[in-house]
């Protein structure tokens, strides 16, 4: 363990680190029973197209989030895009900048301005006090995003979609097994998507679902991810090919089968981030809600410059220098990202949504994480900022401070 910054890879040491310690290395279950599904599959002839695997998925995932209609779909981006066209979002839709950009892009793909509304800098989460004065004739509908799995403020913004007549919807790629006031996220809003790629907690190499209890949004959602096909030779609406085939699905039982020892690992690995990383000044790590159920998929730290001495990039420096490849999540934000940037970056629109994403940083989780690299990591981030000012001094950062 490095006990002075003169150890550290930025200041010439070794890294901590011989490989490289990833954020986002897949959770993958049991690899026989995959390769057995797999071998079915094949007897069966039958690789796509609504299959039996995909059924049963669909099936298991309603019932464990205690929800209607599971669709699945080829990828979280293409669920979003066919559930905003399936509950009629046109125009303009309010929704966060902190957030993945595939949910901006969704929306534009589809002919939907993306109206960026900021985020509750205690929550991350789009802030309801901020929606009402973005509403314009125009606006048809809110996309909330549960950020961390953490939900939304669902109540507040349920409260204003039915008093001024607006569709609301969530991305919940980061939520799947986490819940809501007791309920399990998928089931709120008109409808709710998922994303099940490789990254996620939960994952079927590629792929995404739409969840819903509204038995007409289903159908439509059906409909469009098979070309608008209902029956052999009859279209009756738009649609596009967002089908998941036979293996992700297989992929998706087996790492389903799987679910409650990686909320286990990522449950541990968190509690002991928090015991390495507790009480240093100017570093706050992102928590999950007491009596709700987490996937804990997310380790999120947010360094305050000011306090800690360094910055949020100062820190991932030192950090990757060491090969920790912590992610800077969700920089710069989707407002300073083509094509949105030219209307909504730097213009001051955004206060807390800017300095989040100056501030956050993702750290390694995961079933390929254990405790010895979590001590590594914490006691990294403790002695970089216990010794900021040396720190900042050698590396000529001093001038850093926001
Ligand atoms: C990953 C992600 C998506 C996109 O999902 P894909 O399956 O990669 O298409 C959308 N929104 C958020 C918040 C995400 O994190």
């Amino acid at each position: 363990m490095k006990t002075s910054i003169d150890q550290l890879a930025v200041l010439g040491g070794a890294p901590a680190f011989a490989e490289p310690l990833h954020v986002g290395r897949p959770n993958v279950g049991d690899r026989a029973a995959f390769a057995a599904r797999l071998d079915e599959m094949f007897d069966r002839h039958w690789l796509t197209n609504d299959g039996v695997c995909v059924r049963e998925l669909e099936s298991r995932i309603a019932n464990f989030l205690g929800v209607r209609h599971c669709m699945l779909v080829c990828n979280g981006t293409v669920a979003l895009q066919v559930m905003a066209a399936a509950c009629g979002m046109t125009g303009e839709v309010i929704m966060p900048s902190f957030t993945f950009i595939a949910t901006a892009h969704a929306l534009a793909w589809q002919g939907v301005k993306p109206v960026f509304c900021d985020v509750d800098p205690a929550t991350h989460n789009i802030d309801p006090a901020k929606v009402e004065s973005l509403i314009t004739d125009a606006t048809t509908g809110i996309l909330g995003v549960h950020v961390w799995g953490r939900a939304c403020d669902v109540d507040a913004l349920d409260a204003i979609a039915r008093r001024r007549g607006l569709v609301l919807a969530f991305d919940a790629a980061h939520a799947f097994a986490c819940s809501h006031q007791g309920r399990m996220i998928g089931g709120f809003g008109s409808a709710e998507t998922f994303s099940f790629h490789a990254t996620k907690f939960f994952n079927s190499f590629e792929g995404g679902a739409i969840t819903t209890n509204d038995d007409a949004v289903a159908e439509r959602c059906r409909l469009m991810r098979n070309f608008g096909f209902s029956g052999l030779d009859h279209v009756v609406s738009l649609g596009l090919n967002g089908k998941m085939s036979e293996a992700s699905a297989a992929m998706g039982l087996t790492n389903l089968d799987s679910l409650s020892s990686f909320i286990e690992v990522n449950a541990r690995n968190y509690a002991w981030y928090r015991e390495g990383l507790g009480d240093i000044p100017g570093l706050q790590l992102a928590d999950y809600r007491a009596g709700e159920r987490s996937n804990f998929q997310y380790v999120v730290v947010e360094v305050d410059p000011v306090v800690a001495g360094l910055t949020r990039d100062d820190l991932s420096e030192v950090l990757h220098a060491e090969n920790v490849l912590a992610r800077r999540y969700f920089y710069p934000g989707c407002h300073c990202m083509a094509p949105y940037e030219a209307e909504y970056c730097g213009r001051g629109l955004l206060p807390a949504t800017e300095q989040l994403t100056k501030r956050t940083l993702s750290l390694p989780t995961g079933t390929s994480v254990d405790e010895d690299d979590i001590r590594t990591v914490s006691a990294l981030i403790r002695l970089s900022l216990g010794e900021s000012g040396a720190l900042a001094d050698r590396m000529g950062w001093a001038r850093r401070t926001s």
